[in-house]
Formats: structure tokens, C-alpha cells, sequence
């Protein structure tokens, strides 16, 4: 029997309370294939334990999960503790000592729903965002000056080196040809960016070189963003930096229905190190504790979990398993309109989920 272990950091606001519907997701499955077991431990690791300790983790946090298959993420911040304390002292040490230098994320129209862009079908909206996810802008290199005076001012270097710029883009191309893709964007800016970014269409214009069989297509990112509204339809894959990325799939979010529905694996895909699975959005302070956050953007982390274990048929469906759920339009959390909680609609995805499993 094939068995995963993951750990399970659920972390603050809403993120115990999408974990606990993406936790059912994973109990059904195993219940229901079973080739597959699933064990976790759930580390209680963001803000309170901040709080409390003076430290987002213990200070062997990433020794205790070092040796699990997987990590499975919620969501982490509060308003008490500073967003770059939350960020640099737990999300980025996993990312970067767990190697995870992939950042993927879907940007899919799932059916039942309509994009805000009009005319756009669920064909004209279904690709995928590769983000750069260890280094270049988010360096914690720089610093500030004259502190209080006129004079202060603040420096924040990027880094981008030649291994890590050309291991991205080589697992782009690798991955279009795994999912059949034949078109890739890359994002730069090399017109005001000056050092950095040529150098980035330097290895990309060399990488795709190795790659006739797809086309490559360079953008600025400012006429990148303004393309994912007028044509989506055109891309399969899009590769940009850390930080490109992270602006590019927060937009891209928003034309296929919204933050609350968004996925995102942060992928080692050398398997040295176990990769972490997180909806993209944050702790969302401001519905936390009311019982109607979108446990979408979770479960479907957890269905590209299923996906990186080679459990291929098991995150099909319970993608499909969220279409239909929202086809049928019976449940939906408010940010998609609608007025039922998230463990109505984690419980809607569970039962479909068990329903559909019976046929395959
Ligand atoms: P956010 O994603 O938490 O919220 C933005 C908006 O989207 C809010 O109006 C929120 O209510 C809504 N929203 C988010 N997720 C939703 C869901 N599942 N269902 C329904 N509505 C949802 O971003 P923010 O407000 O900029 O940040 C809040 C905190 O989260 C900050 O401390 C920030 O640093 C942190 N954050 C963490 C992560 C992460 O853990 N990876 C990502 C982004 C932000
Ligand atoms: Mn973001």
C-alpha cells in the first residue's frame, strides 16, 4: 500500500478553518482508494504561537518536517504581528531550505462559474503561472538609512542568479511538454530594469532555444498584465520572478472568479525535499471567525497535492468533484454570491466526491 505523510500547518484566521474542510478531502479519499494511506501531524506554528513564543516555529520547526512526503499549508498573518515577520520567518524558510523554487498556480476557469472579464469562456481561461519562488526582489538583502531625517531612504537589493533563473525556466519548458502546452510566456522587463532583467531574456532566449516545438513570447510585464485581461486565450504557460509572479497570479485570481478559489503548490521537483501545498490567499482578518470563508482555494491545494504524489486520478476528481458542486449552484460561500458557510460547502465537495469515486 502507498503510503504519504504530511504535515499539516494550518496557521492563522482563516486558515483552521479552510484546513479542516481540506483535511476531509484527504480522509475521504483514503477511505475510498484504498490503495492510498494518508497520515498527518499538525503543527500549530503562525502568529499565536508568535505570541506566545516570540518565534513563528520552534527553532527546529523545519527539522520536524523535514521528512514528510508533504506539507500542506493554510494561510498565516494577524494583526498584531508585522506581515513581514509572518512571511520571513515561516513561509519563506520552508520555501527556500525545502529547495520548493517552483511556485505553481493555476489560473483556471472551473465550470459553474463566470469571469468578470466578459465574453471569456472557461477554453479562453485555462493556464498555467510558473513563479520563480527563492529568490530575485524578495532578497531580504538592503537596508535603511538616516532613520527620522529628510534624508532616509531605503534599499532592497534582487538577486538573480544564473542556476536559479535558468532552473525555472527549465521546468517550464519541461512542464509544457508534460501537459502538452505549445505556447510559453515569459515575463521580463528589461526597458528600466536594467541589470537583471536582460539577463533574464538572456537564459531565456537561450533555453528556448533548446525548445522549437513550443513558442516562446517575450513581454514586458506592464503589457503582460494587460494582456491577461484582453487576451487570455492566448497563453498556456506563463514564467515570471518571484515577485512578477506573485503580482501575475493575484491578477490572475481575479479574472477566473476571486482569491477565495485559488490554489498553489510550492514545488521541489527533485523530490529532495518534501513541497508544500497553500491557497494563495492570506489569513483574511477581516471574515476570520465567521464561519464563511471559501474552502475552495484549499481543497483544490489539496487536489494538486494528490497531483505532485502521482495521484493522478484521485486530484481529477476532486477538481471535478468542485465543478459540479458549483454547477449545481445549491452552495456557495458569499464571496462567489452565495450564502452558505465554508463547511457546508467543504461537506457539498466531500459528497460529490464519495458520489463520483463509486464510478472509477
Ligand atoms: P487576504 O488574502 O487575507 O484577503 C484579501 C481579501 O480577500 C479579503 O477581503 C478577504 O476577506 C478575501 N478572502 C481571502 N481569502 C478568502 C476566502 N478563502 N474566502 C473568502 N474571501 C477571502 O489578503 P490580505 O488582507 O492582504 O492579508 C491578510 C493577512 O494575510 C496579512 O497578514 C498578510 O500578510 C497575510 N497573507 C498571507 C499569505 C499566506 O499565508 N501565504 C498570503 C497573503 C497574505
Ligand atoms: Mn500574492
Amino acid at each position: 500500500m502507498k503510503h504519504f505523510s504530511i504535515s499539516v500547518i494550518a496557521g492563522d484566521g482563516i486558515g483552521p478553518e479552510v484546513m479542516r474542510e481540506g483535511l476531509k478531502v484527504v480522509e475521504a479519499a483514503e477511505k475510498l482508494h484504498g490503495g492510498v494511506r494518508f497520515s498527518y501531524e499538525s503543527y500549530g506554528w503562525g502568529c499565536d504561537y508568535y505570541l506566545k513564543n516570540g518565534m513563528m516555529m520552534p527553532k527546529d520547526g523545519l527539522d520536524q518536517i523535514r521528512d514528510s512526503d508533504v506539507i500542506l499549508f493554510g494561510a498565516v498573518g494577524a494583526p498584531e504581528v508585522p506581515d513581514h515577520v509572518s512571511v520571513w520567518e515561516l513561509i519563506l524558510p520552508i520555501r527556500r531550505t525545502f529547495q520548493q523554487y517552483v511556485n505553481l498556480r493555476p489560473v483556471k476557469l472551473l465550470k459553474g462559474l463566470e469571469s468578470p472579464l466578459r465574453h471569456k469562456t472557461h477554453d479562453d481561461l485555462d493556464f498555467l503561472v510558473v513563479r520563480e519562488n527563492t529568490e530575485g526582489e524578495y532578497s531580504n538583502i538592503g537596508g535603511r538609512l538616516h532613520e527620522g531625517t529628510p534624508y532616509e531612504l531605503a534599499i532592497q537589493n534582487n538577486v538573480f542568479t544564473k542556476f536559479g533563473t535558468k532552473r525555472i525556466l527549465e521546468y517550464a519548458y519541461t512542464l509544457a511538454n508534460k501537459k502538452q502546452k505549445k505556447n510559453m510566456t515569459i515575463a521580463t522587463k528589461s526597458n528600466a530594469i536594467n541589470f537583471a532583467m536582460p539577463f533574464w531574456d538572456e537564459i531565456a532566449k537561450e533555453i528556448a532555444g533548446h525548445h522549437p516545438e513550443i513558442e516562446t513570447n517575450i513581454y514586458h510585464i506592464d503589457a503582460l498584465a494587460a494582456y491577461f485581461i484582453s487576451k487570455p486565450e492566448e497563453f498556456d504557460i506563463v514564467v515570471g520572478s518571484n515577485l512578477f509572479g506573485d503580482i501575475l497570479t493575484d491578477l490572475g485570481a481575479a479574472i477566473v472568479g476571486g482569491l477565495g478559489l485559488a490554489p498553489s503548490g510550492n514545488i521541489n521537483p527533485d523530490f529532495h525535499y518534501p513541497s508544500m501545498f497553500e491557497p494563495i490567499h492570506g489569513s483574511a482578518p477581516d471574515i476570520a471567525g465567521k464561519g464563511i470563508a471559501n474552502p475552495i482555494g484549499q481543497i483544490w491545494s489539496v487536489a494538486m497535492m494528490m497531483d505532485h504524489l502521482g495521484l493522478t486520478v484521485l486530484s481529477e476528481l476532486i477538481i471535478q468533484s468542485i465543478e459540479e458542486v458549483l454547477q449545481e449552484g445549491l452552495v456557495r460561500t458569499p464571496d462567489l454570491g452565495g450564502y452558505s458557510s465554508t463547511v457546508e460547502v467543504g461537506e457539498a465537495i466531500v459528497h460529490k466526491f464519495k458520489h463520483l469515486s463509486q464510478f472509477v
